[in-house]
């Protein structure tokens, strides 16, 4: 149960330009709110700085908690 929620909040980062998914932040410019989860975003959804699909993205391990 916990893991579903830690999951939700993990951050991506677009191998390409570095550019970060926060799902704390969400991406407001493209209308999607605050909380959610980089799995949940549309397919349509690409990197807000270089265009560059879900598909150059991977998961950030926070290594420090
Ligand atoms: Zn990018």
């Amino acid at each position: 149960m916990v893991e579903i929620k830690e999951k939700s909040k993990v951050k991506h980062r677009c191998r390409v330009c570095g550019y970060t998914y926060d799902p704390e932040t969400g991406d407001e410019k493209r209308g999607i709110s605050p909380g959610i989860s980089f799995y949940d975003l549309p397919d349509s959804w690409r990197c807000p700085v270089c265009q560059y699909t879900k598909s150059h993205f991977y998961e950030v391990k926070d290594g420090h908690r």
